[in-house]
């Protein structure tokens, strides 16, 4: 018999969480997991799912009327954001209904209230129970963080876009990564005047240049505004609740909603960690080792909490290590090499590995690859915009050590060819591949 009620003790069922719970008890622990909100976490609730959604529904603006170069008459179609938004807040319900079937399936006891640690082994519920844990793993997450101007208070941030009443006529989005250039795409296409506040010149930090560029090239055709260098000074609500940015370096802009999209901090606030002696980085993030153990012996984390890469399977493989690490005898860490990301913007991005300008400073020589065409799809449609693939290649070794993609498609084509890099592909082995005719994934074995 153990000493403690449960041998696990998961604060967060979110994708780590859930992840971590579902795998620790297949092993054969007993695991309680605590939520204080949804199961699913900010990917299945408000994040990349619902995203996804809203992405899918916003691409029809231009479908539609590319359809009609394709043959179909398609009369004047409205958009109701109504219909959308509900469709995929029901959605969202389905997926965590999914998600407690897995917690309870595997015999994993969900507890709906907000945890706070009050020891290395114990944890005390909002209800005032106290558990005991041999181990605890926090999956807290991560929570929008908010500059701090005067009127902040009058900004949403990406979780409360889904819920809107009604699709703003004018919004302003802060920021310039992946939040700010995603609901720029869906805002636009549902009609929207879309301005994008940036603090820098620079959208999405860490992305290749050229590719960021492209996407700033094609959201100005389609209409979205920047303004970059921005100093925001204080957001004004007017009587007719409209609200205004007001600046300390250039002309207010009006508008109907403002989105915050500027970052996402570790959600540790009240949550007891000085209690156990588990400490945080600079960053608020709280330290890890690789097996994901915190600075107290007993306790693990994983996920958006531990800002290692703010990414759903990052945080999914993370929450499988320390299962399989701490209750299934077999140590392993975490592979952050080569891991692919994308932007669902309108067109979406994609990259993986190393930049132009990373790998130039990390190899010295280089050689660099590109295509830029434009989609056999878009020439018919009539529609200018014109896709980006790049390649860059070891010069020494003639390994591919980054592919970097803009265009219809980028992300679904990039997960595919991202195992090549990661298994350390040259570019001969792409040249050697036959291509698939006709697709744009071919460009990717026609380099010159
Ligand atoms: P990002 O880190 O991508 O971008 C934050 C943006 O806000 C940057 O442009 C940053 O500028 C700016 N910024 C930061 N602080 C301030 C401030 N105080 N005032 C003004 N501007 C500021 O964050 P997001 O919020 O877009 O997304 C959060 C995280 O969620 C991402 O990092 C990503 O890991 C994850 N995510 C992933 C998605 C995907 O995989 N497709 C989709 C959505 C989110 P600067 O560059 O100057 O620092």
């Amino acid at each position: 018999m153990s000493d403690y009620d449960f041998d696990l003790f998961v604060i967060g069922a979110g994708s780590g969480g859930v992840r971590a719970s579902r795998v620790a008890a297949a092993h054969g622990a007993k695991v309680a997991v605590a939520e204080e909100y949804r199961v699913g976490g900010t990917c299945v609730i408000r994040g990349c799912v619902p995203k996804k959604l809203l992405i899918y529904g916003a691409h029809f603006a231009e479908d539609l009327k590319d359809a009609r170069r394709f043959g179909w008459n398609v009369p004047d179609c409205d958009f109701e954001w109504k219909v959308l938004r509900d469709n995929v807040l029901a959605d969202v319900d389905r997926l965590e209904g999914l998600y407690k079937n897995t917690l309870s399936s595997h015999k994993v006891e969900l507890i709906s209230e907000r945890a706070t640690i009050t020891g290395p082994h114990s944890v005390k519920l909002s209800s005032g129970r106290e558990v005991s844990a041999k181990y605890i793993l926090i999956a807290t997450g991560a929570w929008p963080a908010l500059p701090e101007i005067e009127g902040a208070e009058h900004g949403i941030t990406s979780n409360e876009a889904f819920h809107l009443e009604d699709a703003p006529k004018r919004i302003i989005i802060v920021g310039g990564g992946y939040i700010a250039n995603e609901f720029a795409g869906i805002f636009n296409e549902f009609g929207s005047h879309v301005t994008i506040v940036n603090r820098s010149a620079t959208l999405l930090r860490g992305y290749d240049e050229q590719i960021r560029d492209r996407l700033m090239q094609i959201s100005t055709m389609k209409g979205i505004v920047f303004r970059f260098n921005a100093k925001m000074e204080r957001i004004e609500k007017n009587e007719d609740g409209t609200l205004c940015m007001h600046f300390s370096n250039g002309d207010p802009i009006p508008c109907d909603t403002i989105m915050f999209a500027t970052g996402r901090q570790p959600h540790v606030e009240g949550l007891g960690l000085e209690s156990a002696g588990v400490e945080l980085d600079d960053k608020g993030a709280i330290k890890v080792d690789d097996y994901s153990r915190t600075s107290c012996e007993s306790i693990y984390a994983v996920g958006d909490v531990t800002n290692r890469l703010q990414l759903t399977p990052v945080a999914i493989r993370e929450g499988h290590a320390f299962a399989d690490t701490v209750f299934g005898d077999n140590p392993r860490t975490v592979d952050y090499d080569c891991v692919p990301s994308a932007v669902f913007s309108h067109p979406p991005l994609a990259g993986v590995g190393l930049t132009e300008a990373q790998a130039k400073n990390k190899l010295g020589t280089v050689k660099v690859y590109t295509s830029d065409f434009r989609p056999m799809k878009n020439v018919l449609a009539g529609r200018e915009e014109r896709a980006l693939y790049k390649m860059v290649v070891d010069a020494t070794t003639n390994r591919v050590v980054g592919l970097h993609m803009i265009g219809p498609d980028a992300p679904e084509i990039l997960q595919a060819a991202a195992i090549a890099v990661k298994a350390g592909l040259t570019k001969q082995q792409f040249d050697d591949t036959v291509a698939l005719h006709p697709s744009m994934a071919e460009e990717l074995v026609l380099l010159k």
